[in-house]
């Protein structure tokens, strides 16, 4: 079993608390982290800084994009290794980690060596003044803060990592303590890509201890953060005594919208890969499934019958369809949220049978889907983060956005309809960061992800995504010597 330390100035540094990890999957022990406390955390934002200081900020933007690149084809070799440490890990499907995350985050850290559209200055002119010129830089911040939650850890990893580092800055990255392995492992092998020392630095620990270290400092020039709602506030609140610049990637409750006129069968799938893909554990999970009332029983029940065939098993074997919960904190949570909602009147239509197919030390949650959800029950309003898809019903296009659009939250939709017309309608009326018609989930380094209202601040991937983690300078030059007495000197200085 490998113990993992901390990952600091291009160190694994196991001075602190360890602690066993055990698969979600099965129970099984999978490896021993050393937690960080408040001052590792602080070692780790001292070499970041220095690091940026006296090595990074003097390494060319072509340079940062070849060790870049190095790394996503150092990854590549190991992509076995890091899916099934991502499954066991997180509970998720192996299938699921071979086939979609660890070869998205390959991709995306090419995209972000390779293909991403970011230069870092650029040459303006000035119209209201002749014969002089304009740059604009993107400068780095210094030293990213990132936070990530427990679902995606190496994807979360890429995301934070890669946009941050092609920009110019050095990372303190502090992933989920449940869930730290692959981002662990990708700082090991970006220390094997080149990048120096100091870089990138992994620290894993708890909230409310490492979290908070990072958000405080006054070294730490922009926290990236990816978590709930309610951290995402604290973690607003925090930042703000020091001034830093923020992004923050929230929860969701998104809504799938099906119209009558909508190729069932392609929906039905769409709709069941939107809610169960990771066992529902994804911020943009189709966790609403908003469905036209002349068409509901055909639509359910197609997703019955799909739901029927996934086959439960342990996730790491390649058969199985369904991932496991990543903690038991999180299967609680999932328990009390469709409890009270049956309570306000909610159906359990359909709850698949999972018992004795399951890993008996495994988490697990049946997929289930509710019906007879109402706008006013937690199974509509709050995250369930879980396997859990509430049905509603509506009448027409205006009835589908308002309900699509009845929520605190603002992540992501799908819409479903043959008429592509209609569907962009609709599309434009729904508040959220990234809508999907007539697919779902598909993530593009290329465009950027993030929420309206309380689903966050600011935008991850795409160009949006890389200048977030910049500052701009901009230099005024007139090099021709024009004279700009007439608009500027004259009118204080007389000749
Ligand atoms: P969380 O908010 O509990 O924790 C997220 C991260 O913040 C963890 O690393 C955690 O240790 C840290 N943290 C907790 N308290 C902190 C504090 N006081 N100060 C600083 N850091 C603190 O979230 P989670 O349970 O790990 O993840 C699930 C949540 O993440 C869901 O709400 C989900 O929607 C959201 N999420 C959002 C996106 C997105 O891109 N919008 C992606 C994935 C997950």
């Amino acid at each position: 079993m490998k113990r993992y330390g901390n990952f600091i100035d291009g160190v694994m540094d196991f001075d602190g608390e360890e602690e066993v990890l055990y698969s979600p999957a099965d129970g099984r022990q999978i490896a021993v982290i050393t937690k960080a406390n408040y001052e590792k955390a602080k070692e780790a934002i001292d070499s970041a800084e220095h690091t940026f200081k006296n090595v990074w900020s003097s390494i060319s933007l072509q340079r940062r994009r070849q060790l870049l690149l190095r790394l996503s084809e150092i990854v590549q070799e190991r992509s076995d290794e890091y899916a099934l440490l991502e499954s066991l890990n997180t509970g998720k499907t192996l299938r699921q980690s071979m086939f979609m995350d660890i070869p998205l985050g390959i991709e995306h850290i090419s995209y972000f060596a390779e293909k991403a559209e970011f230069r870092d200055s650029r040459e303006i002119e000035h119209p209201e003044y002749p014969g002089t010129k304009g740059i604009v830089q993107y400068l780095p911040l210094g030293v990213v803060a990132a936070i990530a939650p427990w679902n995606v850890p190496f994807l979360m990893a890429v995301w934070k990592i890669a946009p941050a580092l092609l920009a110019g800055n050095t990372v303190v990255l502090k992933p989920s303590h449940y869930t730290p392995l692959t981002a662990l492992e990708l700082a090991e092998d970006a220390k094997k890509a080149g990048f120096p020392d100091g870089v990138l630095n992994v620290v894993v620990g708890d909230g409310s201890t490492v979290g908070n270290a990072l958000i405080e400092s006054e070294k730490v020039n922009h926290v990236s953060f990816t978590g709930s709602t309610r951290t995402g506030k604290e973690v607003m609140m925090k930042s703000s005594s020091s001034f830093k610049k923020i992004t923050l990637e929230l929860g969701g409750k998104s809504p799938n919208i099906v119209f009558d006129d909508a190729d069932l069968n392609r929906a039905a799938k769409g709709i069941l890969f939107g809610i169960y893909l990771n066992s529902g554990q994804l911020c943009e999970s189709g966790s609403r499934l908003l469905v036209q009332s002349d068409i509901k029983n055909k639509l359910m029940e197609k997703i019955r019958y799909y739901m029927a065939r996934m086959r439960a098993g342990n996730p790491t074997d390649m058969e199985t369809d369904i991932s496991a919960i990543t903690t038991q904190e999180q299967r609680n949570k999932i328990i009390e949220i469709v409890e009270r909602s049956k309570d306000k009147g909610a159906d359990v239509l359909y709850s698949k049978e999972i018992s004795g197919k399951v890993p008996e030390k495994g988490i697990f949650y049946p997929p289930t889907l509710l019906d007879n959800v109402s706008s006013d029950m937690d199974a509509a309003r709050e995250e369930i983060f879980g396997p859990v898809l509430a049905v509603m019903e509506f009448k027409d296009e205006d009835e589908a956005v308002r309900i699509a659009n009845d929520t605190d939250y603002g992540l992501a939709a799908g819409v479903w309809s043959k008429d592509i017309e209609k569907a962009n309608r609709v599309a434009n009326r729904i508040l959220a960061g990234t809508i999907w018609i007539n697919e779902y989930h598909l993530l593009s380094a290329a465009a950027p992800r993030g929420g309206f209202k309380k689903s966050g601040i600011g935008r991850e991937l795409g160009l949006e995504g890389i200048l977030e983690m910049t500052q701009t300078r901009h230099i005024f030059i007139n090099e021709s010597g024009t004279d700009l007495s007439d608009v500027a000197y004259a009118l204080v200085v007389n000749e």
